[in-house]
């Protein structure tokens, strides 16, 4: 059976039904572990200051601690992840709310997405202007309306008659996003040229009562036009969350995270994998190794590769494995478990 947590318990009640809890047992807490980004891409020791490197580091460990701090204290694992993202959808480094990149037009538009592993409940938001917490409006689609994804104007009203916090456009504004969408102009890049560090934001975690939960906010890519929404707010994309599989969160070069169904492929090769090892199909799963869930991860991320596209994920599974992988120089991410690791990165190498 993969549900770790549920097995303690479920070791706990047969030992009790026979009068002795083995010590052991009594022991052993329920695992919890947490994951975040900040955004995948092309990042260089040499083209970053020590302080900026130390002011990525500072903030990543802040919302891992947020993040951590509920699950230690037996919160849900949606209630972790949305702790985590508000503060990084606030955090003007970051591609996501406050600090997100700047449309053709000169706008900030922003997707949003969230999934409850529990039920793969799910709410999304897509093209959002104005919207301070664009992760909250996506948990309230999921929790609010009847449906999965609300897009633009209409998603506005949504969130007007739900009471969600707005800011002018002034307030998402941001001297160094602004420059990358001018040098985008100017030197007819393309926003991959121009977004050195894409900067989109996502969280995934295990709870201790063994519920995972994903979710992935961003401003998208730089001079995007014409509606173009990318892979964040596209469940089963940038993001997908179900107990019996894992949770993930994408960045990168959405297109090609959307053709590759990057979230829902990983968790449904991770469930395969679980299944095969368990010998007889669709019986209950065996757990992975932290090795045999990553291979299937990286397998999905050179997938991506393949078609030319680039970008990272991070996933936690129902083992509370919090794994990592990206075919990109960089991502900035963070990882905390309930067994001590705790680390913050931003190279590929380290
Ligand atoms: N995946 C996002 C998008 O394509 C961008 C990013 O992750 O940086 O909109």
């Amino acid at each position: 059976m993969r549900k770790l947590a549920i097995r303690i318990v479920g070791a706990l009640a047969a030992s009790v039904a026979i009068g002795a809890v083995p010590a052991a047992a009594q022991d052993e807490e329920p695992r919890w572990s947490i994951a975040i980004h900040g955004g995948a891409g092309t990042l260089k020791r040499e083209d970053m200051t020590q302080e900026r490197g130390a002011a990525y580091r500072t903030s990543l460990q802040a919302a891992l601690d947020a993040g951590a701090h509920v699950l230690k204290e037996g919160g849900s694992a949606m209630d972790a992840i949305e702790a985590a993202i508000l503060l990084m959808e606030d955090d003007e480094k970051f591609n996501a709310g406050r600090g997100a990149v700047y449309t053709w037009e000169g706008g900030h538009e922003l997707d949003a997405s969230i999934m409850d592993g529990r039920n793969r409940d799910a709410g999304a938001v897509a093209g959002v202007t104005g919207i301070r917490h664009p992760i909250l409006l996506a948990r309230k689609v999921m929790t609010d309306s009847p449906h999965v994804m609300l897009a633009g104007k209409g998603a506005e009203e949504f969130a007007a008659e739900q009471g969600i916090e707005t800011k002018p456009p002034e307030w998402f504004d941001t001297d160094a996003r602004r420059e990358a969408l001018e040098r985008l102009k100017a030197e007819k890049l393309s926003a991959i040229d121009v977004d050195i560090k894409f900067g989109t934001v996502g969280a995934v975690a295990l709870d201790k009562e063994g519920n995972l939960a994903a979710g992935t906010s961003t401003g998208g890519m730089t001079g995007k036009r014409w509606g173009r929404i990318g892979d964040a707010p596209i469940i089963g994309a940038g993001t997908y969350a179900d107990n019996r599989a894992c949770a993930v969160s994408a960045t990168g070069w959405g297109e090609f995270f959307i053709r590759v169904g990057v979230a829902k492929e990983i968790c449904t090769r991770l469930t395969f994998r679980s299944l095969l090892r368990g010998g007889e199909p669709f019986e209950e799963g065996v757990e992975l190794t932290d090795a045999e869930s990553q291979a299937e991860v990286d397998a999905v991320i050179a997938d991506v590769g393949e078609l030319g596209g680039d970008g990272g994920v991070i996933v936690v599974t129902p083992e509370g494995h919090a794994l990592f992988s990206m075919n990109t120089s960089g991502m900035y991410r963070g990882r905390k478990t309930s067994e001590g690791l705790n680390e913050v990165a931003i190279y590929a190498d380290e």
